[in-house]
């Protein structure tokens, strides 16, 4: 097989997924996947109208009752099915993938398609073993319990940087919980959230179930959080449009789950192992060319081991070899798109006037110059209170600053609104353990910067949002607790009744 993706031929039908279905959108308005590495078109697909995401969400809520009545152990077998179908399917998910994103397929292979069947496979255990508080007789005439419920129809936005895990990250704990789902992607990536549905459907998940309307943020994605049948807004993506939804969701009285942006800090001690921290540096700031929420963007490095970084983290990132995301030797793929390219440029020129660009800062050349490449590019000397320091750029761009004191660097790292992840670079255990107490974010790495695993729960502070992705905490977004009462006494007039009654209770 080409190891390339057919789209055109794979989304003849169309690129909405309703109640087990392709079918075409009915807005109007064409939208064009391109391949950010040349600028070809992918696909031309027609977007999502209200309409399609009104018959979505009918479609999920006539599928609810059957599915939020299953056992836990028939949705563990359903989840276990939709592991093995993805397992088949690896190879198509992870050219798709890169295709419609531009990552390198070393990247799509060994990165999103595994984790996704891991996580797929977690879930399928996860979903036998929803627990609430054991039964009690907290009050000695009555016993409670509290029974762990799904919610409803949920409604999932999704951004363009991993979409095929953001898809699992969403629609996996919500169905395992017994919930039913419309997902939107983002409109620039929607392939692999569609191949994603169309595998849970093989694996022999009811129509309905999971349902994709792929279409934009302002029509399809304002629609299904407004949407009145929708009991709860699951969402990742930008700050910005995460405030948007947080108002539109707070209209309906809708539960929210909001993963926002990053600007996560890399804290480097002056007892810290160099060598570990240059290269964790550079790969946690390139992985997936910087377009991740976790990414090492703003190094703070004590200052007897600043010069040193500097020079290593520079030398490496020359090495980095940029090409066809298809080809085994790419390391570091586009941007996902022309327009973000520039907006990434845009945002290093402005910063060229107060900082030094040490190396990279420029768009890719020769064979490159038709994709949305732009080189690794190390940054020193900015201000602290600069934009390149602050404001999330998500693309391939690392800044070091230098700091003296622990007390300093903590600081530092702190000085952003927000909260996703962090990392801290020692051999000193105790400062280790200050570093992880102090950093405020949802995920903090010591020695380490990125990995994540399906056991553990993935979520921010601050600016970073709320709620958590994977492991057994999602849960407690995608469920209700119900306090359920029973009586122990059977007597008619109860000794509370006296409140009431006085003492003809
Ligand atoms: P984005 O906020 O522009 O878009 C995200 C999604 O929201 C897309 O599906 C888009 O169509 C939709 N959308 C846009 N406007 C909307 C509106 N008015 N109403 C409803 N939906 C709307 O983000 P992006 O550019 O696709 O992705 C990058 C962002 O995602 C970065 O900020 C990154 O940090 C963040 N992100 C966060 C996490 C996390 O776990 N916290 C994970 C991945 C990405």
């Amino acid at each position: 097989m080409d190891q390339r993706f057919d789209a055109s031929e794979r989304f003849a039908d169309g690129a909405q997924y309703i109640d087990g279905r392709l079918t075409e959108g009915s807005s109007g308005h064409v939208h064009t996947v391109v391949d950010p590495a040349t600028g070809e078109k992918v696909l031309d697909y027609r977007t999502a109208s209200r309409a399609d995401v009104d018959a979505a969400v009918a479609a999920a809520t006539a599928a609810y009752p059957g599915w939020a009545g299953a056992t836990p152990g028939e949705r563990s077998d359903a989840l276990h099915r939709f592991a093995a179908v993805l397992a088949d399917q690896a190879a198509e998910l992870a050219a798709a993938e890169s295709l419609q994103c531009g990552k390198p397929l070393r990247l799509s292979t060994e990165f999103d398609v595994p984790g996704t069947i891991d996580n797929t496979a977690f879930f399928a255990g996860a979903a036998r073993n929803l627990e609430g508080r054991a039964a009690g007789e907290y009050s000695a005439d009555h016993t409670s319990m509290v029974r762990r419920e799904p919610i409803g129809v949920i409604g999932s936005i999704a951004p363009w940087n991993y979409p095929l895990q953001m898809a699992a990250w969403k629609v996996l704990p919500a169905i395992a919980a017994g919930n039913t789902i419309v997902l939107k992607p983002a409109e620039l990536t929607p392939l692999t959230s569609l191949l994603f549905a169309r595998a849970a459907t093989e694996a022999g998940i009811p129509d309905g179930v999971v349902n994709v309307v792929s279409g934009t943020g302002p029509v399809a994605g304002e629609h299904l959080v407004g949407h009145p049948g929708v009991a709860m807004t699951s969402f990742t993506g930008s700050t910005a449009v995460g405030r948007r939804v947080a108002e539109i969701a707070t209209g309906t009285v809708k539960r929210l789950h909001l993963e926002l942006g990053g600007k996560a800090p890399f804290v480097v001690f002056d007892d810290a192992d160099l060598e570990a921290a240059v290269h964790g540096a550079v790969a946690a700031a390139l992985i997936n060319t910087g377009q991740d929420c976790t990414a090492a963007t703003r190094a703070y490095v004590q200052r007897p081991l600043h010069d040193a970084f500097v020079a290593g983290v520079a030398d490496l990132m020359a090495t980095v070899r940029l090409g066809d995301p298809f080809a085994p030797c790419t390391d570091l793929g586009p941007l996902v798109s022309h327009t973000h390219r520039d907006r990434v440029a845009a945002f290093v020129d402005r910063a060229r006037d107060h900082a030094t660009v040490v190396t990279g800062g420029a768009a890719g050349t020769g064979d490159l110059a038709r994709g949305a490449y732009y080189r690794p590019t190390l940054i020193t000397g900015a201000a602290q209170d600069s934009e390149i320091v602050r404001s999330e750029v998500f693309g391939p761009v690392l800044v070091v600053l230098p700091f003296d004191t622990d007390d300093e660097g903590l600081a530092l790292a702190n000085d952003t609104p927000y909260g996703l992840a962090a990392s801290a670079w020692t051999r000193d255990v105790y400062r280790a353990g200050r570093a992880t107490r102090e950093l405020r974010a949802g995920c903090v790495w010591v020695n380490d910067h990125i990995p994540i695993i399906s056991e553990m729960p993935h979520g921010g502070a601050g600016a970073s949002g709320y709620g958590k992705d994977m492991s057994m905490y999602s849960f407690d977004e995608y469920t209700q607790i119900k306090h359920v009462m029973y009586d122990n006494t059977a007597v008619a007039r109860k000794d509370w009744h006296r409140t009431v009654f006085g003492s003809r209770g």
